[in-house]
């Protein structure tokens, strides 16, 4: 399975520059105080929500099927269960910034404003929408990431006002257009 970058999993934090000066980092989740602590707790309650999906869904189902359509021609199993893809934490408060992919298609990251202030069935679609990129969904103005909430279950999280992602040197920013 795709992997919750913590302390036990070696993965160092990283981070990507954009050419307008902003930052994203891709980092292990912090588990000190009690905040970080509550974060942990719902990547984790989002990340079994996914498991289940994955476990329940057909392999020739809408969900994996459409992911078939994506350029990697690849099932969304095939990148869940692909234990070197990680999901790391970004520090961002930035509101109405969810997540977004690293270039290396490896790490996506989930912001704390996300973590904060949605639920776990948002965090989780939020989850299958970096997922999408990273099986070769292009960002803004493709509307193709943020349709895998919609297909992998996820319909009431599915906002179709969402362009998919603002694109920055090969990397997707998660804003809501
Ligand atoms: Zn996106």
């Amino acid at each position: 399975m795709a992997t919750i970058n913590t302390s036990g999993s070696g993965r160092p934090n990283k981070n990507e520059h954009y050419s307008d000066g902003s930052v994203i980092q891709y980092n292990v989740f912090p588990n000190a105080i009690e905040s970080e602590k509550a974060r942990l707790r719902k990547i984790t309650d989002a990340y079994d929500i996914i498991n289940k999906l994955d476990q329940k869904i057909d392999l020739q189902g809408p969900c994996n099927n459409y992911f078939r359509t994506l350029p990697k021609g690849k099932t969304f199993r095939h990148f869940w269960r692909d234990n070197s893809i990680f999901i790391n934490y970004s520090p961002s408060t930035a509101h109405g910034f969810y997540g977004a992919m690293h270039s290396n298609f490896k790490d996506i990251s989930i912001t704390a404003w996300c973590l904060d202030n949605t639920n776990v069935w948002m965090i989780a679609a939020t989850i299958v929408h970096e997922f999408a990129h990273i099986a070769g969904a292009l960002g803004y103005p493709s509307h193709a990431a943020e349709k895998s909430a919609d297909m992998c279950g996820f319909k009431q999280q599915y906002n179709p006002n969402i362009l998919g992602s603002i694109k920055r040197l090969g990397n997707y920013l998660e804003q809501i257009a």
